[in-house]
C-alpha cells in the first residue's frame, strides 16, 4: 500500500507530524522531491527536531528512510542531520539513497546566494540552499547523479567541463572567486565515501516492497501553491510538490498511490514573497504567529517569521484538488481556541467578480478576500480524542471548511505530538 502525505497550501501545514504519526504503521518512508530548503518540525519521545532532508519516519526503528531520485540531495546536510539524531539518542536509521538522485553541488549554494545578492530587493526570497540552481542544472543536463561519483574517469572529465561555464558566470556576472576542478573533485570524493554504504536502486526496492504488501509513505515537501506548474509561479519552488510527482521522484507506478493525505492547517501561513490573499497584519497577525504551530510560526530552516492569514477555502480547495486528495488531515486547530470569532476566506473578489476558483498569478495579485466569520469555541481542545467531544463551534468550523473545500476531513490534529489526533 502506497500513501502520500502532501501539503495543500504554501507548506508548513504540519506534514511532518502527520508523516511521523502514520509512520508508526509504515515500513518505508520516502522523500521524493525538494531538498534541504524547507523543514519539518517533529515532536516525539526523543525531543523536538527540525528535519530538512531525512523523511519524518526516521525516528522509528522498524522503518527504512529513503531518499528518492527526485530529491535535491545535499550530502553534508544529510549526514549532519543523521549525526545530530544519533547524538540525541535516536537509533541509527536504516537509510537508502537512490543511485539516480542528483547532488546539490557546493557551487549551487554559492550561485543561489550570488543571484539573490544580484537581484537584491527583487529576489524570490530563496532560502539560499541551492535548490533553483540545482534543478536548473538537472534539466539542463549538467547535474551529477549519485552513481556518477563511482566512475572516476568520467567524473573528472565532467567536473572539468561543467566548471568552464560556471567560471564564466562567476567571473563576468557575479565577480566572485572561480571554481577549482581539483578542489571540487576532492569534495566529491568525500561525498562518495559518505554515501557509498547507502546507495541503491530505489525504484526496484520500492516496487518489490509494495508487491510484498509493505506500507510505503511518500512524504511531500511544501504544498500545492509552491508547485512550479500549478502554484503561484514564479514564487514557487523548483520541483513539483504534488503527490503525482511521488511516482516520478520515487520511481513508482502512479496507479499504485492509493491514498493521498493532504494536510491543511486550520489557518494560513506562508514564507517568502508572493500573493497571499487572506493575509493579516499587525497585532492580529502577531498574536496568531506567536500562538501558532508549536512555539510560534517561524521557519524551520531559516527562523524567518511566517506571514499569517485566515483559512483560505479557495486556495485549499484548489490545493486539495491538484493533489488528488483522498483524505484531508486538518491540523493545528487547537491554536484557534483563543479567538471569539474566526474569520474564514470563502471566496475571492477579482475585478468586481466573486469566484471560488483559484486564479493564475496576475489575477491572484488583484484578488480581495471575501470573509465569513464563525463563532470561536474559547477553550483548549488539546487532549480530546473523540470527534464528538470537540466543542460544537469547533465541529462547526471543521464542517464549514470541509463543505467549502469539498474533500473529506478524516483526521483532525489538535496538538503537535503523535497522539494528538482525532480520527473521524
Ligand atoms: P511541515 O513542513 O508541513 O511538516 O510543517 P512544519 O513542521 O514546518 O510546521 C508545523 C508546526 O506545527 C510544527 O511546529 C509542528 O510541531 C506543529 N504542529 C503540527 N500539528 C500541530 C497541531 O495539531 N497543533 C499544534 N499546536 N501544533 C502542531
Amino acid at each position: 500500500m502506497i500513501k502520500a502525505v502532501v501539503g495543500a497550501n504554501w507548506g508548513d501545514e504540519g506534514k511532518g507530524k502527520i508523516t511521523d504519526m502514520l509512520a508508526e504503521k509504515a515500513d518505508i518512508i520516502v522523500r521524493f522531491q525538494g531538498g534541504a530548503n524547507a523543514g519539518h518540525t517533529i515532536v516525539n519521545k526523543y525531543g523536538k527536531f527540525a528535519l530538512h532532508t531525512l523523511p519524518s519516519g526516521v525516528f522509528y526503528d522498524h522503518t527504512t528512510s529513503v531518499i528518492g531520485n527526485g530529491v535535491a540531495l545535499n550530502i553534508p546536510i544529510l549526514f549532519g542531520e543523521i549525526n545530530s539524531l544519533i547524538e540525541r539518542g535516536v537509533p541509527m536509521p536504516k537509510i537508502m539513497i537512490s543511485d539516480r538522485a542528483q547532488i546539490v553541488m557546493p557551487y549551487h549554494i554559492l550561485f543561489d546566494q550570488y543571484e539573490e545578492e544580484r537581484l537584491a530587493g527583487k529576489s524570490f526570497g530563496s532560502t539560499k540552499s541551492g535548490i533553483a540552481p540545482f534543478y536548473s542544472d538537472k534539466y539542463a543536463k549538467i547535474g551529477f547523479q549519485v552513481n556518477e561519483l563511482f566512475d572516476e574517469d568520467k567524473l573528472k572529465e565532467k567536473v572539468e567541463s561543467v566548471i568552464v561555464t560556471k567560471n564564466v558566470i562567476l567571473e563576468h556576472l557575479y565577480h566572485k572567486p572561480l571554481l577549482d576542478a581539483d578542489e571540487l573533485l576532492k569534495t566529491l570524493h568525500e561525498y562518495r565515501d559518505m554515501v557509498a554504504p547507502y546507495v541503491g536502486d530505489v525504484s526496484s526496492f520500492l516496487c518489490k516492497a509494495n508487491a510484498e504488501g509493505k506500507t510505503i509513505l511518500l512524504e511531500g515537501q511544501l504544498g500545492t501553491l509552491k508547485d512550479p506548474d500549478h502554484g503561484i509561479y514564479p514564487m514557487v519552488t523548483s520541483s513539483s510538490t504534488l503527490a503525482a510527482f511521488g511516482a516520478i521522484g520515487a520511481g513508482l507506478p502512479p496507479y499504485d498511490i492509493k491514498q493521498i493525505v493532504t494536510v491543511c492547517k486550520a489557518y494560513s501561513s506562508a514564507v517568502g514573497a508572493g500573493a497571499f490573499v487572506s493575509e493579516i497584519f499587525g497585532d492580529e497577525a502577531d498574536e496568531l504567529r506567536r500562538r501558532g504551530g508549536d512555539g510560534g510560526e517561524y521557519g524551520a530552516t531559516t527562523g524567518r517569521p511566517r506571514r499569517m492569514g485566515w483559512f483560505d477555502c479557495v486556495a485549499s480547495k484548489y490545493g486539495c484538488r491538484l493533489q488528488g486528495t483522498t483524505d484531508v488531515a486538518f491540523t493545528v486547530i487547537d491554536v484557534l481556541g483563543y479567538l471569539d470569532e474566526i474569520p474564514v476566506c470563502t471566496a475571492y473578489e477579482i475585478d468586481g467578480e466573486v469566484t471560488t476558483d483559484f486564479p493564475v498569478t496576475h489575477k491572484l495579485e488583484k484578488a480581495k478576500p471575501v470573509i465569513e466569520t464563525l463563532p470561536g469555541w474559547k477553550c483548549d481542545i488539546r487532549g480530546i480524542k473523540k470527534y464528538e467531544d470537540l466543542p460544537e463551534n469547533c465541529r462547526n468550523y471543521i464542517e464549514f471548511i470541509e463543505k467549502h473545500i469539498g474533500f473529506p476531513i478524516t483526521m483532525v490534529s489538535n496538538g503537535p505530538s503523535r497522539d494528538d489526533i482525532i480520527y473521524r
